[in-house]
């Protein structure tokens, strides 16, 4: 069984996630921490429970979800794995970190491309994938079947959706990928957004504003 474990970071009040299971193997999603107050938090976490991070993994690659890319990727000597879609964008984030003014601590580049169908091993557990854009040209959802649960990135938020509106977003087509690729998981999956609460695909099938 997958337990999740998420932090709140950087000015953007980011949700970053760690993913593990009783064999403390864990992987790390989004991790937005931003300065070493937070990146020292994230790592009290890690040791305090002895988990062992085995994979780096982005959603997409705005700036929130990357600024401890490099952080993580150097302490826990890991690899990055992103869909090839987010290269341009991860390409943007010195200049779009100039634009917010804010600090943009180096990523390493994708070492891994990932596509929907691909699946990611950790520990007795495993995660799938769904190619999801139109908030960002290759947002990913990772989600277990087991456990029932996904890890939506921006494309889906608590009574909300994603913003379409910066450089390779679609309104349409983040509508497509939530209508066709989300919602038929059913019901009873829980989602964990890269922002706000965590909510259920049955709770945004009924109420979400844009999707009825
Ligand atoms: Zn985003």
């Amino acid at each position: 069984m997958i337990s999740i474990h998420s932090f709140t970071f950087n000015p953007i009040q980011e949700n970053m996630y760690l993913l593990f299971d009783e064999s403390k193997e864990c992987i790390i999603i989004d991790p937005g921490c931003y300065d070493d107050n937070e990146r020292a938090i994230l790592s009290k976490y890690i040791a305090d429970n002895q988990l062992k991070p085995v994979k780096l993994l982005n959603t997409h690659c705005h700036l929130d979800h990357i600024f401890g890319n490099g952080y993580v990727a150097k302490k826990y000597n890991l690899q990055l794995e992103v869909n090839k879609n987010e290269q341009r964008i991860l390409d943007a984030y010195k200049m779009t970190c100039d634009l917010y003014g804010m600090n943009a601590d180096p990523s390493p580049k994708p070492s891994v491309f990932l596509e929907e169908g691909d699946i990611i091993s950790f520990g007795n557990s495993k995660l799938e994938i769904l190619f999801t854009p139109g908030h960002s040209p290759g947002s990913l959802t990772y989600y277990s079947r087991a456990d029932k649960f996904l890890i939506a990135g921006d494309v889906l938020f608590y009574g909300s959706i994603g913003r379409s509106d910066l450089p390779g977003g679609n309104h349409e087509t983040l509508i497509s990928s939530i209508t066709n690729k989300l919602l038929p998981l059913g019901d009873d999956y829980k989602v964990y957004s890269g922002h706000g609460q965590v909510t259920t695909i049955g709770f945004e099938r009924k109420h979400n504003p844009f999707l009825t």
